[in-house]
Order: structure tokens, then C-alpha cells, then sequence
């Protein structure tokens, strides 16, 4: 079963077991190609349905249950996984009125082992690093991927070293670095430096590198939609909404949906629509000005995980916008916020990031690019406790420049019984 390494610009071909992550002819992003044509595996939807529920490694996990489409040829002892994915799938009507549509299915990529979408990739990217033979494992990132990494290098008996901002780390991805052992350098530079220095580190040790600019990470995150579109029973959605940072996602999603149409399990393509924060929105200003003149910005949002001012997947993202005639909007901080308060308040929860998918979808909806009649599904890509300083701050009202639309105020009461059932007495609005 044979997979390879292929440019995404010049179509350059690389055997699988190289260590590179650009093309060596033209400097273009790698996909990682694997022949399906292979006539004994026969993929279909109840190859699939037949795996759920199982205990048996690796078809237990939400990843590798799509064997066949991520990374065929591999050998089950090699995988390196925390049965990640298996993920659930909200129907939320109040969500989705605050949205502005009919139907909203939210997917918690949060509910992963270590709270999000990263650990799809991760499990790929660490299983190649031990195929690779790798002892070191590297990444620069705002949070997430480090927490991830770092998780997956300890259960590979590897180094994980992550590459960290010096500020603005949401404290329970910093606390999970620390806590799964890996090697933390806090540097004071901001995301989009740090990821320089670390493929410059990385190529100059001969670490390998785990940000999504390597391959192998998009072939895990393309689950989500596998996952996704099998717990729809296969229905296709109208939109699928997805927070924008360094858009491993987004172009995973797009490689991911056009294989599905490949071997036959979905007949249509939904239409992808990318969200960024205003604050740090590249790939949005790009959209709007037709891909004409692209510019990095300096990034700047409450939104950590998409803090990001230049893209390392930008051209991939490109091309799954045009695969799928997607849009990219726009959301600010406040926007971000309080649809996070929505989701929040009826359980479930997200970190600031994962509620673009929301606000997004409520903006489009607005603009009358999504219909009310469509059907969306969107992303939750984190969980609400990766950074509770936001929440509480936003609550508290103590986040500047914001105020709090679906706040729920703390209450400082007495040592008092007749206080406390004077408060009570009178039933929450
Ligand atoms: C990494 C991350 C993102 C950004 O995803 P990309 O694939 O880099 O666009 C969004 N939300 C959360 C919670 C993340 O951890
Ligand atoms: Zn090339």
C-alpha cells in the first residue's frame, strides 16, 4: 500500500520516510498522498460502522478507525494513540437561534484527551516520528499543540520541547506542557517567531518537527470530518464552520472532504466557511481582496489559539476554498465572547477560540450567506477549561475593552442564613 510525499505547488514527489516538510524543488507545502485504488480494501460506510463501540486498539480510536483513509500502510504496533477522537456531536436548538438558524450541530473536538482537536494530529504525527526513528519531537504554539505534544512524546517514550510565548498563555495548556515532562522554552517572542526558530532549531538538531506545516498532522485532523459525517449518517451539512489560526484544520477539512467524494462516501461537498478574529485575520483580508496581495499582520485577540499573523497552511487553505467555494469572515473579541457565554450557558462549553464557530455562523447568517434553512455544523475546537482567565474575566466584566452581553455575576454574600435565603428567595431571571 503505497503513500508518498507530494508538492502542493509543483507536484514534486518525495518517498514517505523522508524527513522534510517543504519541497526541496519550489518550497512548497507537502500532502501526503496514499493510494486508495488498492482493490482488498474495500471502503465503505459499514467498514466504518462495524469498529464503533470496539475495544480493540487501534480501531478504538476516533483516528484510526478511518485507517484506510489516514495512513494505510502503517503498521498497528507502530501507532503511537490515547484513543483520541470519538468525539460527540450537540444538536442545539437554543444555540442555534442565537446563531440565526434552523439547524446547528456543534462537534466538541474539546472532549479529546488532552481537551483539543490536536490530538487527531498528534497521534499521527508522533506514530511517523517513531516510524522516522525519532528520539526528539519539537513544536512552536500558542498552547494546545505543546499540551498535545507534550502528551503524546511522553507516551512514545520521546523528548517533546515546545517553544512558548512568554505571555498570553492560556494557563491550562501551559500547565499541561509542564505536567506531561516536556522540555518548556518560555521565549520572548510571539507565535509567529517562535515557529521560525523552531524549524531552524529543529533541522539544525535534527529534531522532529510537529507543527501542522508537517503533513502527517493534517492526515489526523481530516477525521474530524470522517467522524463528523459518519455520526450525520453520512447527510451532508450545507456549511461546515471552523475557527482560523495556522490553518491545519481548514485544509485538513478540505483534503479530508474531497477524499470522501474520492472513495464514494459522500456525494456533494458541503461549503467550508473559515472564521477568524478581527484581530488577527490574514487569511480574511486575503479572501476579501480576491487572493490578490497577501500580508501577514501582527496578531492580536482574547482568542489565543488563533493569535497567529502569518498561516503556515495558507495555500492549502486557499485550495480547500476553492474545492468546497468556501467564505472566510471576520469575528471580534466581543463577538467571540459572547457567543462563548452561549455555548457555555447551555453546558457544553469552549475556550475562546472554538467560539468563532458560533459568532462566525451568527455573522454569516446575518449577512444572509448561510440561509436559515441550511443545515451547519460547526467546530468546538478546545475545551472551556484550557483558559479559565477568560471566562472568569469575562463574567467579572474585567476584560478591557469588552462588556459582557450574557453575563453571570458572581454573588458576595453573608455568613448569613436570612441573606443567603433572601437571595435565593427571589428565582434567577
Ligand atoms: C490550534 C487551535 C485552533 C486553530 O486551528 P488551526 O488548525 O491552526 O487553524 C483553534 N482553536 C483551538 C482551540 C486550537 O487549539
Ligand atoms: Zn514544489
Amino acid at each position: 500500500m503505497a503513500s508518498s510525499l507530494q508538492c502542493v505547488d509543483c507536484a514534486q514527489q518525495y518517498p514517505i520516510q523522508r524527513v522534510i516538510y517543504s519541497c526541496e524543488a519550489c518550497g512548497g507545502l507537502l500532502d501526503v498522498r496514499h493510494d486508495f485504488g488498492d482493490p482488498s480494501i474495500a471502503i465503505s460506510p459499514s467498514l466504518f460502522d462495524e469498529r464503533l463501540g470496539t475495544f480493540a486498539a487501534p480501531y478504538n480510536s476516533g483516528v484510526w478507525r478511518f485507517k484506510e483513509l489516514v495512513y494505510p500502510g502503517v503498521d498497528d504496533s507502530a501507532i503511537v494513540t490515547r484513543m483520541e477522537g470519538n468525539t460527540n456531536l450537540y444538536e442545539l436548538p437554543r444555540v442555534a437561534s442565537y446563531a440565526g438558524v434552523d439547524s446547528l450541530f456543534l462537534k466538541h473536538e474539546g472532549e479529546n484527551p488532552t481537551g483539543s482537536f490536536k490530538d487527531r494530529g498528534m497521534t499521527t504525527g508522533v506514530t511517523q516520528a517513531r516510524i522516522l526513528g525519532m528520539e526528539r519531537v519539537a513544536c512552536a504554539s500558542t498552547g494546545n499543540t505543546s499540551a498535545s505534544m507534550a502528551s503524546y512524546a511522553a507516551r512514545a517514550d520521546m523528548q517533546g520541547i515546545i517553544f512558548l510565548q512568554n505571555q498570553q498563555i492560556a494557563l491550562g495548556k501551559l500547565a499541561q506542557g509542564i505536567a506531561f515532562g516536556a522540555t518548556c522554552l518560555e521565549i520572548n517572542a510571539d507565535f509567529d517567531r517562535n515557529m521560525e526558530l523552531v524549524r531552524q532549531v529543529s533541522e539544525k538538531l535534527g529534531i522532529y518537527l510537529l507543527n501542522s506545516i508537517n503533513p502527517f498532522r493534517l492526515e489526523g485532523q481530516k477525521s474530524i470530518m470522517f467522524e463528523a459525517l459518519q455520526q450525520l449518517r453520512w447527510h451532508v451539512p450545507d456549511w461546515i464552520v471552523v475557527p482560523g489560526g495556522n490553518l491545519g484544520n481548514s485544509s485538513a477539512f478540505g483534503k479530508g472532504l474531497l477524499e470522501m467524494i474520492q472513495v464514494g462516501l459522500i456525494d456533494r461537498l458541503p461549503r467550508l466557511a473559515i472564521i477568524q478574529a478581527e484581530g488577527a485575520n490574514p487569511l480574511y483580508r486575503h479572501f476579501r481582496d480576491g487572493f490578490r496581495q497577501y500580508e501577514p499582520v501582527n496578531a492580536d485577540t482574547i482568542a489565543t489559539a488563533i493569535k497567529i499573523g502569518n498561516p503556515v497552511n495558507l495555500q492549502k487553505a486557499i485550495r480547500a476554498l476553492e474545492w468546497t467555494s468556501g467564505v472566510v469572515e471576520q469575528v471580534s473579541d466581543q463577538q467571540i465572547m459572547d457567543a462563548k457565554a452561549i455555548i457555555d450557558g447551555v453546558g457544553i462549553g469552549c475556550e475562546p477560540a472554538s467560539a468563532c464557530s458560533v459568532a462566525g455562523a451568527k455573522k454569516l447568517a446575518e449577512r444572509g450567506i448561510i440561509k436559515r434553512g441550511d443545515t451547519v455544523l460547526g467546530i468546538l475546537t478546545g475545551h472551556v477549561l484550557k483558559d479559565p482567565e477568560a471566562t472568569i474575566g469575562y463574567h467579572a466584566d474585567q476584560l478591557p475593552g469588552l462588556s459582557p452581553q450574557h453575563q453571570n455575576v458572581m454573588l458576595q454574600v453573608e455568613d448569613d442564613f436570612d441573606a443567603i435565603v433572601r437571595v435565593l428567595g427571589k428565582r434567577a431571571p
